[in-house]
């Protein structure tokens, strides 16, 4: 008799959508031993990501991580497929079409009618409400939201959405072979920005808003966040490397779709970056200049201003982190897990307030407030209670 796993592995798996984040997935899929359904209406857009898939797993070949057979092997699973209605075989169906809400859930009717009643489907949708995804099936229990992050054959960490609709089973099927795959899955309340898109908000918002005040420029800022820190980059060069149009668009929906809350208002300076064409690495320039010939800006000011700067930016980071918690998004290890598995933040938020005091936290949190007037900066209850009685996240 045929073991439960062995039974899974042989479960086809569809992704829809071979752009960056399918071809990531399908790669991850395929490695998995899973036969791999490649859908993408765009001409040529499967066979390009087939042929990339080749060529990433040949240089795993060359670095000596894998063996040619596991090569073969993985390349043979992965099965071009030139209409939609060919995915009807799939026991999950994984969707990476571009964010656009009308048509995931266009898609996501479609599919309904199409598959079995125990396929499970899935979105990676990073901004959109997986439970508006699946008012659009008739049997939206069967739908989940599985974020991954770019690029997915790296990146361990994967969110599990439920949405309000969704079932107990498919979550659990979600989680359970997310982690056969190798990876971490977390489990996060279908909210906006779900964990990691609003943890990191602070990270960009706070370094804005200093640079806008003049307390520093990007290249000391971003100094102050690695050096102190201990981040790889820092918020300029990282938002450089997203695209400035990508980071002002996800802090936008965010914002909107927290009812305007002051916390995750986006900033003015992004928005005319945005509009410059200043979006980063890709177009050459950004905060910093990617041009032939440029010269990299070097940091100022001392200890004593970058630790200024790193503590404005982690006391919102941790509050960020303590209101997620208090709201209960998700578990406070599974908010520390999806920060250094998801964006390699060196230590869970929590975990770091913690060892920094919650009391400090608290205080720079109250001092900028009483400052400014700024409803950005206040505290989260749960930060506030927890000072109250003397006690940390994970300590009595
Ligand atoms: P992409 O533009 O690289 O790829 C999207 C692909 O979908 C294209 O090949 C396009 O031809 C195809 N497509 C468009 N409409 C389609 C349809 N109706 N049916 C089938 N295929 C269709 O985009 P991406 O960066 O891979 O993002 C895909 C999804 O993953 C989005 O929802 C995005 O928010 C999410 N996501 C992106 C990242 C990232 O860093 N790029 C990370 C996590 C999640």
């Amino acid at each position: 008799m045929k073991m439960k796993e062995e039974l899974e592995r042989e479960m086809q798996i569809a992704i829809v959508g071979a752009g960056t984040m399918g071809m990531g997935i399908a790669q991850v899929a395929a490695m998995a031993g899973h036969t791999t359904l490649l859908f993408d209406p765009k001409e040529g857009a499967v066979n390009k990501a087939i042929l990339r898939i080749r060529s990433t797993l040949e240089q795993l070949y060359e670095k000596g991580r894998i063996s040619s057979a596991e090569v073969e092997a993985a390349c043979a699973r992965l099965k071009p497929v030139q209409a939609i209605g060919d995915l009807s075989g799939a026991g999950l169906v994984i969707e990476a079409i571009i964010e656009d809400l009308d048509l995931k859930r266009e898609l996501f009717g479609h599919l309904d009618r199409l598959v079995s009643a125990d396929t499970i489907l899935a979105t990676n949708t990073s901004s959109l409400m997986v439970t508006s995804v699946a008012a659009s099936c008739n049997l939206p229990g069967r739908v989940v939201g599985m974020h991954f992050f770019n690029p997915a054959p790296v990146m361990p960490l994967v969110e599990i959405i439920p949405a309000l609709q969704t079932g107990q089973d498919t979550t659990r099927a979600a989680v359970d072979l997310i982690r056969r795959w190798g990876k971490v899955p977390v489990v996060v309340k279908d909210t906006p920005g779900f964990i990691v898109n609003r943890l990191a908000r602070p990270y960009y918002g706070e370094s804005l808003r200093m640079l806008e005040e003049g307390v520093a420029d990007e290249a000391t800022i971003d100094h102050a966040l690695r050096s102190i820190g201990g981040f790889r980059m820092g918020p300029f060069e990282l938002m450089d490397l997203i695209g400035n149009d990508v980071n002002y668009a996800v802090t936008e929906t965010v914002w909107k779709q927290m009812y305007y809350d002051p916390r995750y208002r986006p900033s003015l300076i992004q928005k005319r970056m945005a509009e410059a064409g200043y979006f980063g690495r890709k177009s050459g320039r950004g905060y910093f200049d990617y041009g032939e010939g440029a010269v990299k800006s070097q940091p100022s000011g001392d200890q004593t201003l970058w630790n200024v700067i790193f503590h404005r930016v982690i006391s919102m980071l941790v509050n960020e982190a303590a209101e997620a918690c208090y709201l209960q998004i998700a578990t406070k290890e599974e908010l520390d897990l999806a920060m250094t598995k998801g964006v390699n933040y060196p230590k869970g938020l929590l975990q770091w307030g913690d060892e920094i005091g919650l009391s400090q936290i608290l205080d720079t949190l109250v001092s900028l407030q009483e400052l400014t007037g700024d409803m950005r900066y206040r505290p989260s209850v749960l930060l506030r209670r927890l000072v109250a009685e003397g006690k940390g996240f994970y300590t009595d």
